[in-house]
């Protein structure tokens, strides 16, 4: 089969398009034909090489998966051959105390597809059963491989970590990212005001029409004293972050008292600081979060098949060409996800 592939870690040109083995489906897993591969900040983070994090080389990267099934192994009964699926990007052992309990992304040999194994920036991807997921039949390929981990991210840090109630206020972060476009939307279908933030006027206007109540245009305002008005200077009940370093403080600043800051990532850098009389004195609390468990995106799943939840692609590449599609995704001018077509 045809696969982006990288032999080590660098910028996006390390990506190459070529041919490699079919993979082998085991008993208890299905091959899909990949039709759609979304990008992620981590294909990024992957393909520059992480400290500590051994990824097997030469690597294909790629979480966020639709296709047809092409293969079934001799134990998988509940999918079929020709079947469309977006696949769940989390693989996990499926047998620890964890993964009975269903909290699958506490699972300690839990990775992504695309992260420490092979993903869907190929031809074919193998993915164990359990991550089939039914296809809503009113999305494209490229929207449907746009769902999973932005809209499983999204879900699990507002519903399940910062325990988002309706009428409270959230300030979402970077709304033109896929993780920002899809916490807008889950914090509208839960009932919040969303106050959004972007760099610049176009993208606001976009995050409006997901549903924004109020904007930020983090380039040309301060967020915490745009936050303070908005807000008759209470402060947000929830800040949805993911952006790290270069907006920390102001996250900080933005919290009403018993306010939760819940956080998924770092792409601006990871240092961050705090000044403990101020943690315990306004009873604050820091969230993190990482991906989402299987039901959550069963349910976002249906959500999107009644049109509830909306993917956002910004920009559709052809396979070949990841290594332009890492680099524009690097360069965040996007509004919502890029995706390869197969
Ligand atoms: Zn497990």
């Amino acid at each position: 089969m045809k696969a982006i592939v990288f032999h080590q870690h660098g910028a996006p040109d390390v990506l190459k398009y070529e041919d490699v083995p079919d993979p082998v489906v085991r008993h208890n897993e299905v091959l899909v034909r990949v039709k759609a591969c979304a990008l992620n900040h981590l294909d990024l983070w992957v393909r520059r090489g992480l400290p500590n994090v051994p990824i097997p080389l030469p690597h294909i990267p790629g979480s966020d998966i639709s296709g047809e099934i092409a293969q079934v192994g001799s134990d998988v009964s509940t999918v079929r051959v020709g079947q469309k699926v977006v696949l769940a990007p989390l693989v996990s052992c499926g047998k620890c105390a964890a993964c009975v309990a269903g909290i699958d992304n506490r699972c300690r040999q839990a990775t992504n597809l695309g992260y420490m194994i092979d993903g869907g920036c190929a031809e074919l991807v193998r993915a164990p059963e359990v991550n089939c997921l039914p296809y809503p039949e009113n999305l494209s390929f490229e929207e449907a491989a746009s769902i999973p981990l932005v809209f499983q991210t999204a879900w699990h840090m507002l519903i399940a970590r910062a325990e988002l109630q309706p009428g409270e206020d959230v300030l979402v972060l970077g709304a033109g990212s896929g993780v920002g476009s899809a916490a807008i939307q889950v914090a509208k279908f839960f009932g919040a005001r969303v106050i959004a933030t972007a760099s610049s006027d176009e993208k606001l206007q976009k995050g409006k029409e997901l549903g924004a109540d109020h904007l930020i245009n983090h380039k040309s305002q301060k967020i915490r004293d745009e936050v303070r008005r908005i807000t008759n200077k209470r402060g947000v009940d929830v800040v949805f972050e993911h952006v790290g370093t270069a907006t920390w403080n102001d996250s900080l600043a933005s919290l009403a008292a018993g306010g939760r800051l819940v956080t998924c990532g770092a792409t601006t850098g990871y240092d961050a600081k705090l000044d403990l009389r101020f943690l315990f004195s306004r009873q604050l609390s820091l969230l993190g979060s990482y991906m989402g468990v299987k039901s959550e995106l069963h349910t976002v799943m249906k959500l999107v098949a009644s049109g509830r939840l909306k993917p956002v692609v910004d920009r559709i590449f052809p396979l070949a060409e990841a290594a332009a599609a890492h680099a524009y995704l690097e360069s965040s001018s996007q509004f919502g996800k890029v995706v390869l077509k197969v």
